[in-house]
């Protein structure tokens, strides 16, 4: 963890409206640490990392993230319950009165960055309530040195007040938390939440918008690393799929495990400094190079521990979305600067809780475009009141809450650089095998991790596929560290015609869910669908 860095540098909140506070300015990892258990806001663990609570929200709140309607906005962003409209008159009374809250306090501001190509540099301000927060920035953007701090100029602002609570009734917020991006102002302003994944969210969510408008550059939300000859690897997914469990392979150097920029100069870059894992039922030997990285520096976050601070990764008491952050650096095996060049491989992860999809399959350009707008995964339900039906989700380009124009926009430009770069797309079922959700189980990560290897390593090319009579997926019917007999899903289930039945199920889940994107889609994106 960093100790003691020489900033002498000092900055006033009071051109930010923020009146009379004690500004700690850029502090070590270590200092708002130690802060933090100071202010009884956190704990130590026996990793030596701190442990915070983020309070009544573990987790974003899709319902509460707004767009502020402007000249900028107005005719570009894809209005609808992902991309809630704001008035710009409210915003400034609200923002009047988030920093109005923050005036007299202790407050924590951080220069950062986000995107680690040079061209595409983002400089952004955070200005936080509480020091883990300012903590969590420190770990997840991109840190500017010495030389780079004393000239900074900040493009956006992010204004986090987790202890300020918005009156819906006056301040057009749904309830007493939001987070709010004001493209004309370049602020994201959140309060009434100290989950800090809305910070990262937020920016990533501004520059989902940037980039394809001004940059010409495609925003994904994916992990990526990189191998031995330098060739790209790139896993979407939804939330839960593997984006950060699989990107963590000893053999690559890792890039990033969330979110991307593939630029027209063939390049790709994490738009983040550091990484943040689930950490439920996270174990040593399942995923080493996570559970190595949570040491001092580290944030876990609504974890349980005993009172030696050992942590108990299967509690999930608090939530199932326990999470750590950290610096990539504490991982070993990293690409620096994270930057590669255009992906070889592209895998599209999901959890599919129906067992219905094969585990591995190769999929046509047509096929590629129509799962990427689909945006595919299971949820399930909460195990608590014993097993439930699975429910399915889509989210367009595997990250619909964080893309403010319409999905076709990013489907475009994905399925126009695929082609261009020649890539193998891959569909990877981490989901159920052997039945659904309940009578199933999920596939096991060593399986995996091992039909990804194969596939990276062109192991896939000369085996023979089946195709899925449904889904019309080519399935590889061998596959090296691999049983055979789990490659074709159907296989695994004891009951063939409930299987058959389910697929039947899942692809007129597809097909209802793709019917308001049939007008943009072309015969060979139609080709790609389940029949
Ligand atoms: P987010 O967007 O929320 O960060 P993510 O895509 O990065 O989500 P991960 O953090 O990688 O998702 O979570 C995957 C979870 O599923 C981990 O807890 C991992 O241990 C578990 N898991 C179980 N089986 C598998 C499998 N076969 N492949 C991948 N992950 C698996
Ligand atoms: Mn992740």
């Amino acid at each position: 963890m960093v100790e003691n860095t020489q900033i002498t540098k000092t900055i006033s909140l009071e051109d930010y409206g923020i009146n009379n506070a004690k500004v700690h300015y850029q502090l070590s990892p270590k200092k708002l640490h130690d802060k933090t258990i100071e202010m009884g806001q956190g704990q130590d663990t026996a990793f030596g990392a701190l442990a915070v609570n983020t309070g009544e929200f573990t987790g974003r709140s899709p319902k509460d993230r707004f767009i502020v309607e402007d000249a900028i906005t107005k005719d570009k962003v894809w209005w609808g319950n992902i991309n809630i409209p704001f008035d710009a008159k409210k915003f400034d009374l609200l923002y009047n009165k988030v920093v109005a809250y923050l005036g007299g306090k202790e407050i924590f501001a951080r220069d950062a960055y986000a995107c680690a190509d040079e061209e595409y540099r983002l400089n952004i301000r955070i200005i936080n309530e509480y020091p883990w927060s300012n903590m969590f920035s420190y770990n997840m953007f991109l840190r500017p040195n010495e030389f780079e701090l004393e000239n900074f100029k900040e493009d956006w602002l992010v204004v986090n007040a987790p202890g300020f609570k918005a009156n819906p009734k006056v301040d057009g917020t749904r309830q007493e938390n939001f987070a709010i991006l004001n493209f004309s102002k370049k602020i994201v302003l959140i309060g009434g939440t100290g989950y800090t994944g809305e910070i990262k969210k937020g920016i990533f969510s501004a520059l989902n918008f940037i980039l394809p408008v001004d940059k010409n550059t495609l925003p994904m939300h994916c992990s990526a690393n990189v191998g031995e000859e330098g060739d790209t690897a790139i896993f979407f997914g939804l939330s839960g799929t593997g984006k950060t469990t699989l990107s963590a392979d000893p053999d690559r150097r890792l890039i990033g495990d969330d979110e991307h920029g593939w630029t027209p100069e063939n390049t790709i870059f994490n738009f983040e400094g550091g990484c943040y894992a689930k950490v439920i039922n996270l174990s040593e030997e399942n995923e080493p190079d996570i559970y190595n990285a949570i040491k001092p520096g580290a944030i876990l976050e609504n974890v349980v521990m005993d009172k030696a601070g050992n942590v108990d990764f299967a509690d999930t008491s608090i939530t199932q979305n326990t999470r750590v952050s950290y610096p990539i650096d504490h991982i070993h095996n990293i690409q620096e600067p994270s930057v590669g060049t255009n992906p070889k491989n592209i895998f599209f992860l999901t959890a599919d809780a129906f067992g219905v999809l094969p585990p591995i399959s190769k999929l046509t350009p047509g096929q590629a475009a129509y799962h990427f707008i689909s945006g595919y995964t299971a949820k399930v339900a909460g195990t608590e009141e014993g097993v439930e039906e699975p429910l399915p989700s889509f989210s367009a380009c595997f990250g619909a809450p964080f893309m403010p124009l319409h999905p076709t926009n990013y489907a475009e430009m994905l399925s126009k650089k695929m082609k261009e770069a020649h890539v193998n797309v891959w569909l990877v079922n981490t989901g159920w095998t052997g039945g659904p959700y309940g009578i199933g189980n999920r596939m096991k990560l060593k399986y995996t991790r091992a039909m990804i290897s194969a596939a990276l390593q062109g192991k896939l090319e000369k085996v023979n596929f089946d195709t899925h009579k449904i889904f019309g997926l080519q399935m590889p019917t061998e596959c090296n560290n691999v049983p055979s007999e789990i490659l074709n899903p159907k296989n695994t289930w004891k009951d063939q015609a409930a299987y058959d039945l389910k697929a039947g199920q899942l692809s007129s889940f597809f097909t209802e869910n793709f019917k308001k994107f049939e007008a943009y889609a072309n015969k060979e994106i139609m080709n790609g669908a389940p029949k």
